[in-house]
């Protein structure tokens, strides 16, 4: 059977130019690039290669980037590094009820070190409202990190306006730019963001390998100790074959990003239109202020679970909400902030549009998708008993 794959946002599938680009690194090529003859000194000009890559597809320099080992890394190098490193100065940090995990556990971690966390929260769209950014901000608040596109619902937030805001009271920005980076055109000089997170396997390069732009002149505490490696900031052996696939990746998706965003904005509002005939369904997230691929909706007296699994049966991958949550019985805690009652946030499936997706891909799940929803409400005591009273079929 021919797999569909619409779980773009939790992994991508590696692209075959940039497997390519990695494969040397994994054999002939495996100079240290801290060494000095020619064999490491290989090695380092192709991860400075990368790094122009890098900083070429989000508009910094390139001493404004480290690499790290994800999106994960990024978020909390970015969060405790200028925590620690403005701990003198306050311990007040704002962010929002929506974050991914690697900023919401961070910031609990910092809690329990004695920071102070504000968790904004987001309308029924799951936008940060910058008036509320402006109300938050205290004489001790040191940081805020509000994500530039959720990774579940695909709303993207008003970066530029909420950088504005904090800047005005002269408070650092951090922004998880992970789902954004390769979906929107993301600029670091436009947005005037302090430090931005990325990560390559969200944007079909290999995983494990991200980086952090941090703005020239702003200096942070280091997350891990050693060597001098990017330019003393975060030691360790680099990963080689991992950075040189993140450079090509990124480079290949930015050069036609706007083709990207055509095709998948097409295929998202065409699999959106098609799952909006079953009864009983919303959209979750934003109607436009949204990522390119993404389409999340709530199917009423459907178990999410079993909509994923009964799917997985037709070689259909589709996710519930965060590929993180996956297997956990909690509704996702984004659904509930945007206000979705819990046994509808139950009843959601997260489907996001790759590269690699076809039109007759989506005909497909639209053609089996109903039938499918329908089976399950048979089952649904409730649906019913909804059915007799509405007299509905
Ligand atoms: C995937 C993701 C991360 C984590 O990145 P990894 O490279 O998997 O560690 C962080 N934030 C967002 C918004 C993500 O989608």
């Amino acid at each position: 059977m021919n797999r569909i794959y619409l779980d773009n946002a939790a992994t991508t599938p590696i692209r075959s130019e940039v497997l390519n680009s990695m494969m040397p690194f994994f054999d002939n090529r495996f100079g240290n690039p801290s060494a000095l003859y020619s064999y490491g000194q290989e090695a380092k000009k192709a991860i400075e290669e990368a790094r122009d890559k890098v900083a070429a597809a989000i508009g910094a320099s390139e001493d404004e980037i480290f690499f790290t080992s994800g999106g994960t890394e990024s978020d909390n190098w970015a969060l405790k590094g200028a925590a620690y490193a403005l701990k003198d100065k306050g311990n007040h940090i704002i962010t929002s009820s929506v974050e991914h995990h690697a900023i919401l556990h961070t910031c609990q971690y910092l809690e329990n070190q004695g920071f102070e966390i504000t968790y904004l929260p987001v309308d029924e769209y799951g936008l940060v409202d910058p008036n509320e950014l402006k109300r938050a901000i205290k004489d001790n608040t040191i940081l805020v990190s509000i994500m530039y596109a959720n990774n579940e619902i695909g709303t993207i937030e008003p970066i530029e306006e909420l950088v504005k805001v904090a800047h005005e009271k002269g408070v650092l920005f951090h922004t998880d730019a992970v789902q954004a980076v390769g979906n929107v055109p993301v600029d670091v000089k436009k947005l005037n963001v302090d430090m931005l997170s990325m990560s390559a396997h969200k944007i079909y390069g290999p995983k494990g390998v991200g980086a952090l732009y941090i703005r020239k002149g702003l200096r942070i505490d280091t997350l891990l100790q050693g060597g001098a490696q990017e330019r003393n900031r975060r030691a360790g052996t680099e990963n080689v074959a991992g950075v040189v696939g993140f450079g090509t990746a990124i480079e290949l998706i930015t050069q036609n990003i706007d083709e990207h965003i055509k095709k998948l904005t097409m295929l998202r509002d065409k699999l959106i239109d098609g799952i909006l005939k079953i009864p009983y369904t919303r959209l979750n997230g934003h109607p436009i202020k949204r990522l390119p691929g993404n389409v999340n909706v709530s199917f009423e007296f459907v178990d999410g679970e079993s909509l994923i699994l009964s799917l997985d049966m037709e070689g259909i991958c589709v996710s519930s909400g965060s590929a993180c949550t996956a297997g956990s019985i909690d509704p996702s805690h984004v659904l509930l902030a945007i206000g979705l009652p819990e046994e509808i946030a139950h009843g959601s499936l997260r489907l996001t549009i790759g590269e690699e997706n076809t039109e007759e891909e989506i005909d497909t799940v639209i053609n089996k998708l109903p039938k499918i929803v329908d089976r399950l409400r048979q089952m649904s005591p409730l649906f019913e008993r909804i059915k007799k009273e509405k007299k509905l079929v």
